[in-house]
This record gives C-alpha cells, structure tokens and sequence, in this order.
C-alpha cells in the first residue's frame, strides 16, 4: 500500500488519473478533473457497486434522480436547517476556517490549552468541536488565547465567534432571478430516492423490504476542501436506501454492515484496514438512531470516513409525507404542509399503511478511488535491484486490461496483427484493451506496472515466423504474455489468447 498521499498525488498527475479541475486557469479549490485512467478506474468502481448492490440483489431497483432539486425538498430534509459546519473567520488575514479542521490542525500544546479553555478532555476530539460550537463566544476566546495558527501560513490568528456555514450549492433557475426561483444542488443523492419513493413503488410493485440504489454526483461548498480528492466540493456517492418493516431495521442495519464489508474487501480494501465506529448517540445526525462509520486508514490522513451506514428510522419519508399527524411517526419531523403524495406502503403483515423505516449504506466514489489506489499502490525491487512502481488492482478495477504491444513500430506487419489481436479481445467486452504502439518494450512494461494493466500481450518477429535462421518456426503465431505480479512471461497461441484472457479477467 502506498505509504504518503503525495505519492498517490504524483502518480495519479504523471500518468493520467487526476487532474486539478481548471488547472490552467490557476485551478479551482476542491475541484478535480479524472483523466483517461481516472475515468475507467472510476467508470470500474461504479460497475464493481452497481453489479453486486442491484444486479445479484433480488430486492434492489436503481435510479438516476436530477441533481437540481426543488428548495422545498431540501428544506423538508433539514438541509436548509441543519447541513452546516461551524466556521471562523480570521479577521487579520480575511480567511474563513471550518472550526473543527483549524483546531484539528494545531499542535497538541495549543489544542490542550484551547480544551482547557473550554474545560473538557483534551483526549476527547468530538466533546472538543461539541463545546467550542456550543458557546461560539467563548470559543473565540479560547482561539484568540491559545494562539491558534493558520497551518499553512504559521500567522497567529484574530478570531471571530463561530458560526454556521450551509453547505448547499444554490442556483437560479429559469429566466428570472428572484426570491422564489431558486433550487439547489442536491448536497446528497439520497433525496432523489425519497422523493421517488412513490414512484418506484408504484411502477414496480414493491413490497417490504426491498431498495434504491443511486450513483451519482452531489455538491457540498466545504469551507476547507483538502487532502486530494478526499474532501471535495462536487463529488460522487454511491447510496441506497434500503426500506424496510420498523422493528426488522436492526437485523438489516446489521446485514448492510457486512455487505459492505466485504464488498470493500472484494475491491482490494481489506478489513484490516477499516475500522467501525458505532457512532456514539451524542454524536450522531438529528436522523439517525445508529450509524456506523467505516473509517479507511487513508495514507498520511489515518483513519477517516469512507463509507456512513445509517439507521434513519422513518425520518426522511416521514418528512416528506403527507398527512404526518396519522401516520404515527417514530422520528420527531417537522410539519410538511406542502407535500402532495403519503409515502406509506402496505406493512407486510396487516397491510396496513405504514412508513418504513431506512438503513442507509452511503459510501464516496472519490474517497473509494483513492482508498482502492492506496492498496493497489506497491513499491518493489526486482532481482536485479532495480525499484519498480506497480498498482495491483484487483483485474476487474484496472482501468486498462490488456496492451497490445507491437516489438517493433516500424514494422507495418507487427502493427497490424497487433491491433488485430487488439480489435479481437476489445469484442470479449471485458474493458479497455490498449494498443501500445509507443516503441519501447522497456517503457511500455514500465508504463503498464504504473498504471496495473494486468497483462501485457508482445507481438514479435517469431510470432510472423520471421525471426532469423536459427529461430524456432514453432513459435509463429504465437505471442509472450507477461504477467504484472509475478512478472513471468509465457508463450500462447493467438488462437487461444481470447479464452486464456477471459478466464483470467473473470
Ligand atoms: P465528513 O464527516 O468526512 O465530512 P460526512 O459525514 O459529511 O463526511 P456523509 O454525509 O455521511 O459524509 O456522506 C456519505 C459519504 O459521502 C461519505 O462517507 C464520503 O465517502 C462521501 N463524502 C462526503 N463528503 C465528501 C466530500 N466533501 N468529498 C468527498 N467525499 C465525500
């Protein structure tokens, strides 16, 4: 696994993963662009999810809900009310600060003193943020004479009270800006499936349990992205909401724990690397009876969120029914007097109506792509003492299957039954297959180990029976395959290379 976040950042440049969004124009804060490996390795992890949450499921739908969504959905979520972090301003440098990174950020001696300040524990980060958000007063305060730095600047700060910073993108829509034309960028994809909730039952005939499962881009305005494409301004989820009888929601939030344990593992993310934390209750969302964290141990970061699976009782459909009031709700929402459907169904026994209640698998495309990179990412050195660079992607992740590689580029002959042996294996489906035509078989294997193309299929002069006098004519039309891991080459008849392939990349 790689052991620094600035490897992964340099790799991830150099060969074509990741880009800073709007680079050439200085760049965009939180912003980040994938390049033609990001896109496929991107492109893998999503269909990796899709596969296992949807297609081996047999109580899973799958939806692509709008990204602009009506205010009154977010204001009936709680968005508008409660999606904020608490921010600071430093009044010497004009700069803003989420308050939990800056203090995050500070050596453990400024920290102690800040905790003191505040009186509580040190040791206890959570009940830390808890109290400086509690009385924004005395924590700038506690800022101002603890001599609370700006990380990166070293300046001792002039603080402000904290207070909150909604995170939510808004947008006008349509030709006329005004007080009612607004909608926002979903912060969540999760809304999308509780406002179709409906919808999907009604034009599936679902029954108690079953889910929804989206994949799709959400936008939070984070006050301090940072760490690579950890924390990000537009990113991407992977979520389903999965509704079932109230009183069955423990067993299910217990399944969906292992699910997604060992889908994790099933993409190179082992379980040794994940911790679960069991949110303790005063530190869970106003919707949640229990979430489980999955925490990553991130190079250069340690532990930190990569995936969120949370009991959100009947909170959400609760809140966007209609008719709250008959409907005995276990989760306190607030009134809802502009929704126009019930979002109840049938409860499997009485058949009576009844609002499910939710387990909620959340987990970040982004923060999956960096985690899956991280373990891929191995530093070697072969017997000869040379140092190679290979990412082990699990094969169905690697963003390039296969190259094809003519010996010689000036040979039409070789490029030409290289890109037919290439056109051939691009049929089988299983992913890119890339001719690589660059010249240099020492480059191009370099390449492909950096990269974690699991096979390299070489066209030579032995496989055109054109070698010289003494080679061995049995070898024509065949070619080497070398191996990314063990690095052994063997020779296979092209015949036979599309079922040697296919069995290979299952
Ligand atoms: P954090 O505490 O790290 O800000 P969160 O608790 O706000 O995360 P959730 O609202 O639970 O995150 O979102 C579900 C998942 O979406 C997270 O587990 C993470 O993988 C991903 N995610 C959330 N915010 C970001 C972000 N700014 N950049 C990249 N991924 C994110």
């Amino acid at each position: 696994p790689a052991t620094s976040m600035e490897e992964l950042v340099s790799l991830c440049k150099r060969r074509g993963f990741i880009f800073q969004g709007s680079e050439i124009y200085g760049g965009l804060q939180g912003f980040y662009d994938y390049g033609p490996l990001g896109v496929e390795l991107k492109n893998n992890i999503k269909a990796a999810w899709w596969r296992s949450n949807v297609y081996e499921r047999d109580d899973m739908e799958g939806l692509d809900s709008s990204i602009i969504m009506h205010r009154l959905v977010l204001r009936h979520s709680g968005h508008e009310a409660t999606f904020s972090d608490p921010m600071v301003d430093n009044k010497k440098n004009n700069k803003r600060y989420r308050l939990d990174h800056l203090v995050k950020d500070q050596k453990a001696e400024v920290q102690a003193k800040v905790a003191a300040h505040m009186g509580v524990d040190p040791e206890n980060f959570p009940a830390l943020v808890a109290a400086l958000n509690a009385e924004p007063a005395k924590a700038s305060e506690a800022l101002r004479t603890s001599g609370v730095r700006d990380a990166f600047s070293g300046e001792v700060g002039d603080w402000t009270e904290p207070k909150p910073f909604n995170m939510m993108f808004k947008t006008t829509i349509g030709p006329v800006a005004d007080e009612e034309s607004y909608g926002y960028l979903r912060p969540e994809t999760a809304q999308g499936i509780f406002t179709n909730f409906k919808n999907v039952v009604d034009s599936t005939s679902r029954r108690l349990p079953f889910g929804i499962a989206q994949i799709g881009k959400a936008f939070r305005n984070e006050i301090t992205p940072r760490n690579f494409i950890f924390r990000v301004r537009e990113l991407e989820q992977m979520e389903i909401e999965f509704f079932c009888t109230p009183g069955t929601d423990e067993d299910w939030h217990a399944h969906w724990l292992e699910k997604r344990l060992s889908w994790w593992e099933a993409q190179g993310v082992p379980r040794s690397k994940i911790e679960i934390l069991d949110v303790p209750k005063e530190d869970l969302a106003h919707y949640s009876k229990r979430t489980y964290d999955l925490m990553y141990d991130y190079p250069t970061l340690g532990h930190e969120e990569i995936e969120g699976i949370a009991n959100r009782s009947d909170y959400d459909l609760g809140s966007h029914t209609k008719s709250q009031a008959e409907l005995n709700l276990v989760a306190s929402v607030s009134e809802n007097n502009d929704s126009i459907a019930k979002l109840t169904i049938p409860h499997p026994e009485t058949n009576k109506p009844v609002v499910p209640f939710v387990i909620e698998p959340s987990a970040g495309v982004d923060r999956a792509l960096l985690a899956v990179l991280s373990e891929a990412f191995t530093k070697e050195t072969l017997e000869n003492g040379n140092e190679r660079i290979v990412l082990k992607f699990k094969p169905h992740l690697a963003p390039i299957k296969v190259a094809v590689i003519p010996l010689a580029r000036n040979k039409p002959e070789l490029v030409e039954l290289a890109r037919q042996i290439k056109n051939d294996l691009q049929k089988l489906g299983l992913g890119r297959i890339l001719l690589e035509d660059s010249g240099n078989i020492g480059k191009a294997y370099r390449r492909h180990d950096e990269v974690g193309t699991p096979y390299c299929i070489t066209v030579d002069f032995d496989t055109l029976g054109q070698s010289n006098e003494d080679s061995d004519i049995s070898l024509k039309d065949t070619v080497t395959v070398r191996d990314r891991d063990t690095l052994q080459q063997e020779r296979l008849k092209i015949s036979e290379l599309a079922g040697w392939i296919q069995a290979k990349l299952k």
